[in-house]
């Protein structure tokens, strides 16, 4: 048995990449007020077609949708921002001058075709910012995600960024994209030639280079901004620029739906290859309203585990080893040593041995491929004087120690006189 196409079994060398990651992601943005929620991994069906968009590609072509043996159409979340926006609504969450702040962790679903850095279950870190049309509130939730991001150190990696306008000014750059095109259309691929009658913006970011060197001299969408949606724009890039964050405008850079407003961005990576993305976002002002809540602005990006980790693993520290790894003269005084042991972990030590007890070479060789800090070896001595002789693996020091100081010798990381 193996596992079903587009998915893939995540093990410890992965685990660990995600678990820091998302550790380090809980605590960053919880310093900005981002609060967790946890939303259900299936939903309505109707959600996802009213909260993605009837002629976007999650919906036509990537949903795991099924019947369940209610006859209920259900399908297994491709994101999560309409999720999101659904229990926002739903559970009344934002009064009417709050902003709210919701971040999540979890896995996503989108029938695809597989290839590296593209699955078919997948896994997202997101937030979402409730309540405000204030440009504040794009600036600063682009510092947070660039401000976690720094420490991985990742090469290659740039900010884009664009509008998209809105309701006031996008439908006149629409209408000139269909007229343009469509005097062009025999040239584009067949996914462009439907895009023109479906989803038009969406010609902008064909990943076809063929396509792309047709769309070279088509006027940007910011020849067509209204004052209002202009004066966002710059708001945004000005405060940005006062964060010394660098960005880059990308006039082709949009996101395909309605009721995506302004603000628009991806990070993007030279080293991913063909799947250059590794988060999206942007503001979503008409979202709530067409999902039936009341009419409030908001703003979220969710930014890609599987690529993120896949970039940091080349730059990642190994994974720290155990505490202590220790070292026995005979078996049974490993089951002697036992209760020590387990005091040793109540005190936040780490502590591994070889259960069969081999030879003290082997042993000493496990120890030092394990990674482990300290070695601490039970000899006939040490087991009579219930001692252990504590060895440091980076200094080589050695030194005998009693057992009942052993945690606090590892916890100050020297051995006492
Ligand atoms: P792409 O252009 O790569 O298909 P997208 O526009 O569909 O991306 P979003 O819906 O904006 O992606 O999702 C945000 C991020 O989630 C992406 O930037 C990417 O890192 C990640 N992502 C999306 N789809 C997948 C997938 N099938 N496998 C792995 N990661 C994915
Ligand atoms: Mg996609």
């Amino acid at each position: 048995m193996k596992t079903v196409k587009g998915t893939r079994d995540l093990l410890p060398e992965d685990t660990y990449l995600f678990q820091q990651i998302e550790q380090r992601a809980w605590d960053h943005f919880a310093k900005y007020g981002f609060r967790e929620i946890r939303t259900p991994i299936f939903e309505e069906t109707s959600l996802f077609l009213r909260g993605i968009g009837d002629d976007t590609d999650i919906v036509t072509k990537e949903m795991y949708r099924f019947k369940d043996k209610g006859e209920r159409d259900i399908t297994l979340r491709p994101e999560l921002t309409a999720s999101v926006c659904r229990a926002v609504i739903q559970h009344n969450l934002v009064g009417a001058e709050d902003i709210l702040r919701l971040m999540y962790s979890g896995p996503m679903f989108r029938y695809e075709r597989p290839q590296a850095g593209r699955y078919r279950q997948f896994y997202q870190f997101g937030v979402e910012v409730f309540g405000s049309q204030d440009p504040l509130v794009d600036v600063e939730t682009i510092e947070a995600l660039m401000s976690f991001i720094a420490p991985f150190k990742l090469p290659n990696l740039e900010l884009m960024l664009n509008s998209v306008g809105d309701e006031t000014d996008r439908p006149a750059y629409l209408k000139y994209l269909r007229q343009t095109l469509n005097s062009k259309r025999e040239l584009l691929c067949s996914d462009c030639q439907n895009r023109i009658d479906n989803n038009v913006l969406r010609v902008l970011d064909c990943k076809q280079s063929n396509c792309q060197s047709h769309l070279q001299d088509l006027q940007p969408i910011s020849d067509f901004w209204s004052k209002e949606n202009r004066d966002h724009f710059e708001s945004v890039c000005s405060g940005l620029k006062r964060l010394d964050i660098p960005f880059k405008i990308n006039p082709r850079l949009v996101r395909g739906l309605d009721y995506y407003t302004k603000t628009a961005f991806e990070l993007v990576s030279g080293d991913l290859g063909a799947q250059s993305a590794v988060m999206g976002g942007g503001r979503y002002d008409r979202l709530i309203e067409t999902l039936g809540g009341k009419d409030m602005p908001a703003f979220g990006w969710a930014l890609g585990l599987d690529r993120l980790a896949s970039l940091w693993s080349t730059y990642a520290d190994p994974e720290p080893g155990p505490d202590l790894f220790l070292i026995f003269g005979q078996r049974q005084w490993l089951d002697t040593a036992l209760p020590w042991i387990a005091s040793l972990r109540r005190a936040g030590v780490s502590v591994a041995y070889d259960i069969r007890v081999r030879s003290f070479k082997s042993q000493m060789k496990r120890a030092n491929r394990e990674n482990a800090s300290w070695a601490g070896i039970i000899g006939e001595d040490e087991h009579d004087q219930q001692t252990v002789a504590l060895k440091n693996m980076q200094s080589s020091e050695q030194k005998s120690c009693k057992r009942s100081d052993v945690a606090a010798t590892i916890k100050n990381k020297e051995i006492p006189c």
